[in-house]
């Protein structure tokens, strides 16, 4: 709920959230989740994507013995791409502005979003993330396996396709059902369920999980940035998902190859 509660000088010794809320968002907690859920989105999805395009659009060199699709010339930004991409964006920053602002009350239907209060403590933050990771893992691994059956491929998810090199915001450019049921639904079921959150820890969720999927979709496997270079074999990421796009087939896992080992789905470029 919105609060309306007024307080004109913020102490500066209260949490960093409540402070903020005080000083610059007019004492409201959904205006403060909203702005603070909005920089976060935009700050990941603008710096990385950025970089994907500098590196891609200006050939830098250094980069290149990290592209994983060598083997082809680049495709991603003839001007037919970009317009694919310019026309994705704008859908997608619209439909940001209209979603972030109800995903507050959608958090407070089942449980709470504590926004005034002091961060969470590492423990709690970590068991939050692991829940959460696990089960979009779960949900995006299914509901993106089913789209690959030949009704639902055809008539939604093959628009997600129409990249075989995949680059940062092809994240965003896919049917509304697909972002709805495979990306939105799976990133927010747990949070939604979970009794008890806080801003940070939601912030902290879609930082982690807009960065994974940018880099699943970066086209480049670049050291030390991802979690799957640390582990290989339990994490998914720009490997799998970059063979998904040049096959069309195989890797439907985001975070994780267990669902994809499970169902002798996980391939990888060196297989072939
Ligand atoms: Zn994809
Ligand atoms: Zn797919």
């Amino acid at each position: 709920m919105m609060n309306t509660t007024t307080t004109t000088t913020p102490e500066v010794s209260s949490p960093f959230f409540s402070y903020i809320c005080d000083k610059y968002f007019y004492s409201s907690e959904w205006f403060t989740f909203t702005i603070c859920t909005y920089i976060t989105f935009q700050t990941v999805f603008w710096l990385y994507n950025i970089f994907l395009f500098y590196i891609g659009y200006n050939d830098i060199s250094y980069f290149e013995k990290y592209r994983i699709q060598k083997h082809k010339p680049k495709l991603r930004f003839q001007p037919e791409i970009i317009h694919q991409m310019k026309n994705g964006i704008i859908k997608h920053q619209l439909s940001l502005i209209v979603s972030l602002p109800l995903l507050y009350y959608l958090l407070n239907y089942f449980g709470h979003v504590s926004v005034r209060t002091s961060i969470p403590s590492l423990f709690t933050i970590l068991w939050q993330m692991i829940i959460f990771i696990l089960s979009e893992d779960f949900l995006f691994f299914w509901t993106h396996y089913f789209f690959h059956t030949r009704w639902l491929y055809k008539h939604i998810h093959k628009k997600h396709h129409i990249f075989k090199q995949p680059t940062g915001v092809v994240f965003i450019i896919a049917d509304p059902w697909e972002l709805l049921l495979q990306n939105q639904l799976a990133v927010w079921i747990a949070p939604i369920f979970l009794k008890e959150k806080h801003l940070f820890t939601i912030c902290l969720w879609i930082f982690i999980r807009v960065y994974q999927t940018i880099n699943a979709h970066s086209g480049y496997d670049l050291p030390y940035i991802s979690a799957q270079y640390y582990l290989p074999w339990l994490m998914s990421g720009t490997l799998q998902h970059d063979y998904h796009h040049q096959h069309a087939k195989m890797n439907y896992g985001s975070f994780l190859t267990l669902w994809d080992r499970f169902m002798s789905t996980h391939r990888l470029q060196k297989d072939d």
